[in-house]
Protein backbone atom coordinates (compact mmCIF):
# COMPACT_ATOMS: atom_id res chain seq x y z
CA UNK A 1 0.00 0.00 0.00
CA UNK A 2 2.71 2.22 0.65
CA UNK A 3 4.06 1.50 -2.45
CA UNK A 4 1.50 2.76 -4.27
CA UNK A 5 0.72 5.85 -2.13
CA UNK A 6 4.44 6.96 -3.59
CA UNK A 7 3.47 6.41 -6.78
CA UNK A 8 0.51 8.81 -6.74
CA UNK A 9 2.48 11.76 -5.19
CA UNK A 10 3.32 13.83 -8.31
CA UNK A 11 -0.22 12.93 -9.78
CA UNK A 12 -3.45 15.12 -9.52
CA UNK A 13 -6.07 14.43 -6.89
CA UNK A 14 -9.16 13.89 -9.25
CA UNK A 15 -11.21 11.66 -9.26
CA UNK A 16 -12.12 8.58 -11.67
CA UNK A 17 -14.76 11.01 -13.43
CA UNK A 18 -12.29 13.81 -13.16
CA UNK A 19 -13.89 15.93 -10.31
CA UNK A 20 -10.87 18.06 -8.77
CA UNK A 21 -10.27 17.75 -4.88
CA UNK A 22 -7.97 20.15 -3.24
CA UNK A 23 -5.37 18.87 -0.59
CA UNK A 24 -4.53 21.53 1.57
CA UNK A 25 -2.12 21.28 5.09
CA UNK A 26 -2.53 22.92 8.54
CA UNK A 27 0.83 23.98 9.59
CA UNK A 28 2.21 26.01 12.37
CA UNK A 29 5.16 26.33 14.48
CA UNK A 30 8.61 25.35 13.27
CA UNK A 31 8.48 23.78 10.11
CA UNK A 32 10.71 21.77 7.70
CA UNK A 33 8.92 23.39 4.59
CA UNK A 34 11.68 21.20 1.94
CA UNK A 35 10.38 17.91 3.80
CA UNK A 36 6.63 19.33 3.55
CA UNK A 37 6.76 20.12 0.18
CA UNK A 38 8.11 16.37 -0.74
CA UNK A 39 4.19 15.74 0.27
CA UNK A 40 3.04 17.80 -2.79
CA UNK A 41 0.16 19.73 -1.18
CA UNK A 42 -1.73 22.59 -3.15
CA UNK A 43 -1.91 24.84 -0.60
CA UNK A 44 -1.89 26.03 3.21
CA UNK A 45 -5.56 25.73 4.16
CA UNK A 46 -4.45 27.15 8.02
CA UNK A 47 -1.45 28.84 9.18
CA UNK A 48 -2.13 28.22 13.14
CA UNK A 49 -0.22 31.26 14.15
CA UNK A 50 -0.79 30.85 18.01
CA UNK A 51 2.07 28.39 17.52
CA UNK A 52 3.70 30.82 16.55
CA UNK A 53 2.92 33.06 19.19
CA UNK A 54 3.56 30.24 21.62
CA UNK A 55 7.59 29.34 20.04
CA UNK A 56 8.04 33.26 21.18
CA UNK A 57 8.61 34.58 24.74
CA UNK A 58 6.79 37.64 24.24
CA UNK A 59 4.05 38.58 22.07
CA UNK A 60 5.90 38.51 18.38
CA UNK A 61 6.01 42.25 16.68
CA UNK A 62 4.49 43.90 13.81
CA UNK A 63 7.87 43.22 11.93
CA UNK A 64 9.08 39.76 12.93
CA UNK A 65 5.46 38.33 12.42
CA UNK A 66 5.54 39.56 8.73
CA UNK A 67 9.08 38.15 8.41
CA UNK A 68 7.79 34.73 9.52
CA UNK A 69 4.60 34.87 7.12
CA UNK A 70 6.14 35.92 3.83
CA UNK A 71 8.97 33.28 4.77
CA UNK A 72 7.10 30.64 4.49
CA UNK A 73 4.85 31.78 2.02
CA UNK A 74 8.02 32.01 0.36
CA UNK A 75 9.82 28.78 0.82
CA UNK A 76 6.03 26.92 0.84
CA UNK A 77 5.36 28.43 -2.87
CA UNK A 78 4.66 31.85 -3.62
CA UNK A 79 1.92 30.62 -6.05
CA UNK A 80 0.03 28.54 -3.63
CA UNK A 81 -2.54 29.70 -1.56
CA UNK A 82 -2.04 30.36 1.80
CA UNK A 83 -4.39 31.02 4.71
CA UNK A 84 -3.71 32.80 7.66
CA UNK A 85 -5.33 32.33 11.11
CA UNK A 86 -5.85 35.37 13.10
CA UNK A 87 -4.62 34.23 16.83
CA UNK A 88 -6.70 31.25 18.41
CA UNK A 89 -5.91 31.53 22.03
CA UNK A 90 -8.79 31.27 25.04
CA UNK A 91 -9.49 27.20 25.63
CA UNK A 92 -7.30 24.87 25.01
CA UNK A 93 -4.50 27.25 23.71
CA UNK A 94 -2.46 29.58 25.59
CA UNK A 95 0.73 31.69 25.61
CA UNK A 96 3.19 31.57 28.25
CA UNK A 97 3.88 35.02 28.48
CA UNK A 98 -0.18 35.96 29.29
CA UNK A 99 -2.44 35.07 31.75
CA UNK A 100 -5.63 34.75 30.52
CA UNK A 101 -8.56 35.75 32.34
CA UNK A 102 -9.89 32.29 34.64
CA UNK A 103 -13.72 31.41 33.34
CA UNK A 104 -16.10 28.39 34.36
CA UNK A 105 -16.39 27.47 31.10
CA UNK A 106 -13.36 28.53 28.93
CA UNK A 107 -14.55 26.92 25.74
CA UNK A 108 -17.62 28.86 25.49
CA UNK A 109 -15.84 32.05 27.04
CA UNK A 110 -13.58 34.58 25.16
CA UNK A 111 -11.71 32.98 22.80
CA UNK A 112 -10.47 33.33 19.21
CA UNK A 113 -12.03 36.46 17.59
CA UNK A 114 -13.70 36.69 20.99
CA UNK A 115 -10.48 37.46 22.68
CA UNK A 116 -8.62 39.36 19.45
CA UNK A 117 -11.73 41.96 19.77
CA UNK A 118 -11.32 42.54 23.39
CA UNK A 119 -7.71 43.01 22.86
CA UNK A 120 -7.45 45.58 19.95
CA UNK A 121 -3.57 46.08 20.22
CA UNK A 122 -2.92 42.35 20.15
CA UNK A 123 -5.41 42.16 17.23
CA UNK A 124 -4.01 45.34 15.04
CA UNK A 125 -0.09 43.76 15.19
CA UNK A 126 -1.13 40.78 13.92
CA UNK A 127 -3.81 42.20 11.16
CA UNK A 128 -0.97 44.64 10.05
CA UNK A 129 1.40 42.13 9.41
CA UNK A 130 -0.69 39.74 7.57
CA UNK A 131 -1.41 42.71 5.13
CA UNK A 132 2.04 43.33 4.70
CA UNK A 133 3.13 39.73 4.34
CA UNK A 134 0.13 39.45 1.44
CA UNK A 135 1.48 42.08 -0.69
CA UNK A 136 2.41 40.48 -3.66
CA UNK A 137 1.87 36.90 -2.59
CA UNK A 138 -1.17 34.69 -2.74
CA UNK A 139 -1.80 35.33 1.23
CA UNK A 140 -5.35 35.32 2.66
CA UNK A 141 -7.06 35.82 6.34
CA UNK A 142 -9.14 34.02 8.21
CA UNK A 143 -10.94 34.44 11.82
CA UNK A 144 -11.26 31.43 14.16
CA UNK A 145 -14.30 31.32 16.56
CA UNK A 146 -17.15 33.46 14.85
CA UNK A 147 -20.16 33.35 16.49
CA UNK A 148 -22.39 35.88 15.36
CA UNK A 149 -22.29 38.80 12.96
CA UNK A 150 -21.16 41.47 14.81
CA UNK A 151 -18.16 40.26 15.61
CA UNK A 152 -17.29 39.74 11.77
CA UNK A 153 -18.60 43.40 11.16
CA UNK A 154 -15.93 44.09 14.10
CA UNK A 155 -13.23 42.45 12.39
CA UNK A 156 -13.80 43.82 9.42
CA UNK A 157 -13.68 47.25 10.77
CA UNK A 158 -10.50 46.47 12.46
CA UNK A 159 -9.02 45.01 9.09
CA UNK A 160 -9.68 48.70 7.58
CA UNK A 161 -8.41 50.47 10.12
CA UNK A 162 -4.88 48.85 9.85
CA UNK A 163 -5.00 49.33 6.39
CA UNK A 164 -5.68 52.89 6.74
CA UNK A 165 -2.73 53.01 9.09
CA UNK A 166 -0.55 51.40 6.93
CA UNK A 167 -1.58 53.56 3.75
CA UNK A 168 -0.50 56.43 6.38
CA UNK A 169 3.00 55.26 7.30
CA UNK A 170 3.46 54.14 3.49
CA UNK A 171 3.92 51.18 3.92
CA UNK A 172 2.94 48.47 1.32
CA UNK A 173 0.57 46.06 1.84
CA UNK A 174 -2.30 43.74 0.49
CA UNK A 175 -5.48 46.13 -0.63
CA UNK A 176 -8.02 43.57 -1.68
CA UNK A 177 -6.41 40.83 0.80
CA UNK A 178 -9.30 37.61 0.99
CA UNK A 179 -11.06 37.17 4.21
CA UNK A 180 -13.10 33.91 5.27
CA UNK A 181 -14.35 32.56 8.29
CA UNK A 182 -13.77 29.29 10.24
CA UNK A 183 -17.11 27.93 10.79
CA UNK A 184 -16.60 26.19 14.20
CA UNK A 185 -20.07 27.34 15.67
CA UNK A 186 -23.54 25.81 15.36
CA UNK A 187 -24.90 29.43 14.94
CA UNK A 188 -22.52 30.46 12.01
CA UNK A 189 -24.03 27.17 10.71
CA UNK A 190 -27.77 27.55 10.58
CA UNK A 191 -27.15 31.08 9.57
CA UNK A 192 -24.53 30.34 7.26
CA UNK A 193 -26.18 32.05 3.84
CA UNK A 194 -25.77 35.29 5.94
CA UNK A 195 -22.18 35.15 6.54
CA UNK A 196 -21.69 33.76 2.96
CA UNK A 197 -22.67 37.05 1.50
CA UNK A 198 -20.56 38.47 3.92
CA UNK A 199 -17.33 37.04 3.71
CA UNK A 200 -14.81 34.92 0.33
CA UNK A 201 -14.49 31.74 2.01
CA UNK A 202 -15.55 29.49 4.65
CA UNK A 203 -13.26 26.75 6.33
CA UNK A 204 -15.32 24.50 8.59
CA UNK A 205 -12.93 23.50 11.76
CA UNK A 206 -14.70 20.35 12.65
CA UNK A 207 -12.75 19.73 15.30
CA UNK A 208 -14.36 22.44 17.16
CA UNK A 209 -17.81 22.19 15.30
CA UNK A 210 -17.92 18.59 16.84
CA UNK A 211 -17.66 19.68 19.91
CA UNK A 212 -20.19 22.21 19.71
CA UNK A 213 -22.99 20.57 17.92
CA UNK A 214 -22.68 17.84 20.37
CA UNK A 215 -22.01 19.50 23.18
CA UNK A 216 -18.52 17.21 24.02
CA UNK A 217 -15.45 18.40 24.96
CA UNK A 218 -13.03 18.02 22.17
CA UNK A 219 -10.32 16.56 24.93
CA UNK A 220 -12.30 14.58 27.76
CA UNK A 221 -11.87 10.92 28.16
CA UNK A 222 -14.82 10.60 29.62
CA UNK A 223 -16.90 11.52 26.69
CA UNK A 224 -14.80 10.27 24.48
CA UNK A 225 -17.12 7.89 23.09
CA UNK A 226 -19.73 10.88 22.19
CA UNK A 227 -17.34 12.72 20.23
CA UNK A 228 -17.45 11.88 16.47
CA UNK A 229 -17.46 13.90 13.70
CA UNK A 230 -19.16 11.09 11.51
CA UNK A 231 -22.03 11.67 13.92
CA UNK A 232 -25.09 12.52 11.00
CA UNK A 233 -25.68 15.85 13.09
CA UNK A 234 -22.27 17.16 12.39
CA UNK A 235 -22.39 15.85 9.35
CA UNK A 236 -25.55 17.47 8.38
CA UNK A 237 -24.44 20.72 9.78
CA UNK A 238 -21.40 20.71 7.40
CA UNK A 239 -24.11 19.99 4.46
CA UNK A 240 -25.58 23.33 5.50
CA UNK A 241 -22.72 24.99 5.32
CA UNK A 242 -21.11 23.44 1.84
CA UNK A 243 -24.85 24.37 0.45
CA UNK A 244 -24.52 27.84 1.48
CA UNK A 245 -20.85 28.36 -0.23
CA UNK A 246 -22.60 26.93 -3.20
CA UNK A 247 -25.53 29.33 -3.71
CA UNK A 248 -23.06 32.12 -3.35
CA UNK A 249 -20.26 30.65 -4.89
CA UNK A 250 -17.81 31.10 -2.03
CA UNK A 251 -15.19 28.04 -1.11
CA UNK A 252 -15.97 25.98 1.39
CA UNK A 253 -13.28 23.95 2.89
CA UNK A 254 -13.02 21.40 6.05
CA UNK A 255 -9.79 21.94 8.16
CA UNK A 256 -10.74 19.58 11.25
CA UNK A 257 -8.73 16.36 11.60
CA UNK A 258 -11.64 14.31 10.05
CA UNK A 259 -9.86 15.89 6.70
CA UNK A 260 -7.35 14.33 6.78
CA UNK A 261 -8.99 10.24 7.59
CA UNK A 262 -10.01 8.49 4.88
CA UNK A 263 -13.70 7.29 5.78
CA UNK A 264 -13.75 10.60 7.39
CA UNK A 265 -12.72 12.71 4.28
CA UNK A 266 -14.81 10.26 2.28
CA UNK A 267 -17.83 11.84 4.11
CA UNK A 268 -17.03 15.26 3.19
CA UNK A 269 -16.49 14.76 -0.43
CA UNK A 270 -19.73 13.32 -0.24
CA UNK A 271 -21.14 16.23 1.80
CA UNK A 272 -19.71 17.89 -1.38
CA UNK A 273 -16.53 19.39 -0.08
CA UNK A 274 -13.92 19.67 -2.50
CA UNK A 275 -11.00 21.93 -0.26
CA UNK A 276 -9.45 19.43 2.50
CA UNK A 277 -7.12 20.53 4.96
CA UNK A 278 -5.06 17.67 7.06
CA UNK A 279 -1.59 17.45 8.71
CA UNK A 280 1.06 16.96 6.00
CA UNK A 281 1.37 13.27 6.57
CA UNK A 282 -1.69 12.83 5.38
CA UNK A 283 -1.61 14.15 2.09
CA UNK A 284 -0.38 11.53 0.16
CA UNK A 285 -2.48 9.07 1.33
CA UNK A 286 -5.84 10.85 0.42
CA UNK A 287 -4.31 12.13 -3.08
CA UNK A 288 -4.11 8.08 -3.51
CA UNK A 289 -7.30 7.40 -2.34
CA UNK A 290 -8.94 10.32 -4.30
CA UNK A 291 -7.88 9.02 -7.48
CA UNK A 292 -9.78 5.54 -6.68
CA UNK A 293 -13.02 6.97 -5.46
CA UNK A 294 -15.53 8.35 -8.48
CA UNK A 295 -17.06 11.58 -7.21
CA UNK A 296 -20.89 11.05 -8.41
CA UNK A 297 -21.12 7.50 -6.58
CA UNK A 298 -19.93 9.55 -3.58
CA UNK A 299 -22.23 11.79 -3.95
CA UNK A 300 -25.06 9.20 -4.40
CA UNK A 301 -24.42 7.99 -0.91
CA UNK A 302 -25.35 11.92 0.59
CA UNK A 303 -28.56 11.34 1.29
CA UNK A 304 -28.33 7.42 2.07
CA UNK A 305 -25.43 9.17 4.71
CA UNK A 306 -28.11 11.91 6.09
CA UNK A 307 -30.60 9.51 6.91
CA UNK A 308 -28.40 7.18 9.26
CA UNK A 309 -29.28 7.92 12.82
CA UNK A 310 -25.47 7.15 14.27
CA UNK A 311 -22.14 7.39 13.37
CA UNK A 312 -21.68 3.87 13.25
CA UNK A 313 -24.53 3.64 10.66
CA UNK A 314 -22.53 6.07 8.62
CA UNK A 315 -19.15 4.35 8.99
CA UNK A 316 -20.80 1.06 7.92
CA UNK A 317 -21.62 2.65 4.42
CA UNK A 318 -18.37 4.48 3.65
CA UNK A 319 -16.18 1.43 4.90
CA UNK A 320 -18.59 -0.58 2.56
CA UNK A 321 -17.58 1.87 -0.31
CA UNK A 322 -14.27 1.89 0.20
CA UNK A 323 -13.47 -1.88 0.62
CA UNK A 324 -15.57 -2.24 -2.86
CA UNK A 325 -12.85 0.09 -4.41
C1 LIG B 1 -10.92 23.05 14.39
O1 LIG B 1 -11.48 23.47 15.41
O2 LIG B 1 -11.37 22.13 13.69
C2 LIG B 1 -9.66 23.64 13.95
C3 LIG B 1 -9.10 23.31 12.79
O3 LIG B 1 -9.04 24.51 14.80
P1 LIG B 1 -8.20 24.05 16.07
O4 LIG B 1 -8.06 22.56 16.00
O5 LIG B 1 -6.92 24.80 15.98
O6 LIG B 1 -9.09 24.51 17.19
MG1 LIG C 1 -10.87 25.31 16.40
Amino acid sequence: KKLEIEKTIDLPSVTLDGEKINLYINIGGRLDITEINRKKPEGIGLLRTELIYMENDEFPSQDKQTKIYGNISEEFGLEKPMVIRTLDIGADKSLPYYTMEPEENPSLGCRGLRFTLSNREIFKTQIKAILRAAYGKNIKMMHPMVSNIRELQEAKKVVEECKLELSIEGVPFKEDIETGIMIEVPSVVLIADTFAKEVDFFSIGTNDLTQYVLATDRFAESVHDIYNSLNPAVLKAIRMVAEAGEKYNKKVSVCGEMAGEEVSALALIAMGIKYLSMIPSSVPKLRSLIRKVNYKELEKLREPILQCRSAKEVREILEEYLNNL
